[in-house]
């Protein structure tokens, strides 16, 4: 971790502990007792970037949202086939519903300035059974100190 970043999340968890915020006092113990390491310290950065995102998380595709082999009742006898998924992400995404451009438009808005909003598909499909399910998010991605903070966020279909 480059010595200019330490120096910037310092400066910025010393900005939340003299305002009071982010659970001011718990963040103090924490940097002075040595636990919150640089990696923790860009959550808690991300935590405070991105606090006017009004978005649920994106929620990471699983096999047993779509594949048969990991649903199916267990047999009698001999294994369950397993899940052969095979997971991708994609920028092409084709078409938005009028709520999921809402969506994605307020996120847009709501995120912090100079940060980039893109829309991502995301998809799983399993090669043994062939069923497949595909979900968006929004990813937002702010260069901070030179160091790209990012989180994902949920375009669910309504
Ligand atoms: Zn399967």
């Amino acid at each position: 971790m480059p010595t200019n970043l330490t120096l910037a999340v310092d400066q910025f968890l010393q900005r939340l502990i003299a305002g009071e915020r982010h659970d001011a006092d718990a963040l103090r113990r924490q940097r002075a007792d040595g636990l919150l390491d640089d990696e923790e310290a860009l959550k808690v950065v991300r935590d405070v970037l991105f606090y006017n995102i009004r978005c649920p998380r994106l929620r990471k595709l699983e096999d047993r949202e779509f594949c048969a082999c990991v649903t199916q009742a267990v047999p009698l006898r001999g294994p369950r086939m397993p899940s052969r998924a095979q997971y991708g992400v994609s920028t092409e995404v084709k078409n938005l519903s009028p709520d999921q451009y809402t969506t994605f438009r307020n996120v847009r808005t709501q995120a912090p300035a100079g940060a980039s909003v893109v829309l991502r598909r995301h998809f799983g499909r399993c090669e043994a059974c062939g069923r497949s399910k595909e979900r968006l998010g929004i990813l937002v991605t702010l260069d901070w100190h030179g160091r790209p903070l990012s989180r994902e966020y949920g375009l669910e279909a309504t």
